[in-house]
């Protein structure tokens, strides 16, 4: 890997025009258009995967030269420095994105959105994926992140999940595999791609399960800040507490640095509302965390992923 800060070669960007095509090389691309807080700087190249195998040469080649690069998903739990990041962005959700039902099995691309998914199940009354409804990721980042709610998580419903090593190597992992764990996975700490995801759910009733999805989505509206950008809850639920529930008894509700806001319909989450910089995010979750741990002793993790110099 090239460290952070050093400039991709010339012989990389040759090689990217050689390999993609041209509307899918966004070079100097804004992070903020690609993320759900809307911040963040330029990515030096933005590249939109068309397939597997195109994505498998690049990540072979990528391995070679030792070019650093991040997959990104649909940026919903992201959080990109305001200096950017000086590597390649591989962004699975633009074009990677099939999805093909067969009996009771689910095949999706890694940038098959989640709740476009949920509703392909339903529509096939298959039972199982209610909980993703209203979860605004891709698939693959979904699995990466373990991502859940209202007791359901991905664990649950993933049978088998391609993945794509940074070597180029190709393999199966069964759920046992994946090491699901609350908000984590194998892939958080194994550098490992997620090419396609296989669900195994249940016959149920079409019907009975659109209701579900959309109770659960009307759940959100009411306690959830959906109408500014964010990245969902902020930080992971330390164990025996809720995030929220700690931050809004220390007092933060409402507290604002810059255009980043602790938002006062519901306490985990951070909000964007108005230019806010990464680094107003950052400090935000850093002062958070801080009164949280001198007021209660207990230590809040982010469960928002950074990429970029903070
Ligand atoms: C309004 C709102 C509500 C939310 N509610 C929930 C919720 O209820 N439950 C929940 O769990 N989360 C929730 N989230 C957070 C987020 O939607 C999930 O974590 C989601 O799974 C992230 O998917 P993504 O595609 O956006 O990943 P990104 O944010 O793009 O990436 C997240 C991580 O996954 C990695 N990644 C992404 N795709 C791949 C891939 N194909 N291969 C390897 N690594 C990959 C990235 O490198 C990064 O490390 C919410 C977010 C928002 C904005």
């Amino acid at each position: 890997m090239v460290k952070a800060g050093e400039m991709m070669n010339q012989a990389v960007k040759e090689f990217l025009k050689e390999n993609v095509l041209p509307e899918d090389l966004l070079w100097k691309e804004p992070m903020e258009k690609h993320t759900t807080f809307r911040v963040g700087g330029e990515a030096e190249v933005l590249i939109q995967i068309r397939d597997e195998e195109q994505l498998q040469k690049l990540v072979s080649y990528f391995g070679k030269v030792s070019q650093e690069y991040f997959v990104l998903g649909k940026g919903s739990n992201l959080l990109v420095s305001d200096q950017g990041y000086q590597g390649a962005v591989l962004d699975m959700s633009r074009h990677f994105s099939q999805v093909r039902v067969e009996g009771n099995r689910i095949y999706a691309q890694a940038g098959a959105s989640l709740p476009q998914v949920a509703v392909t199940a339903a529509n096939h009354g298959l039972s199982g994926l209610e909980f993703a409804a209203g979860i605004p990721g891709t698939v693959g980042g979904a699995v990466v992140m373990n991502a859940g709610a209202y007791d359901g998580e991905m664990k649950q419903v993933v049978r088998c999940v391609t993945v794509l090593s940074h070597e180029g190597e190709v393999m199966e992992l069964d759920n046992a595999t994946m090491e699901f764990g609350y908000r984590t996975s194998i892939i958080k700490n194994r550098p490992f791609l997620v090419q396609e995801v296989m669900f195994e759910l249940c016959p149920g009733d079409k019907d009975e399960i659109m209701k579900k999805g959309a109770e659960f989505n009307r759940r959100r509206k009411d306690k959830q800040p959906l109408e500014y950008p964010s990245a969902g809850s902020t930080f992971k639920r330390p164990e025996g507490y809720f995030a929220g529930k700690l931050i809004m008894d220390a007092g933060l509700r409402g507290y604002r640095i810059g255009g980043a806001q602790v938002s006062e319909k519901h306490c985990g989450f951070i909000i964007n509302v108005g230019n806010a910089t990464a680094s107003d995010i950052q400090d935000l979750m850093d002062e958070v965390s801080e009164k949280v741990k001198e007021q209660f002793g207990v230590r809040l993790e982010p469960e928002v992923v950074r990429l970029g110099q903070f």
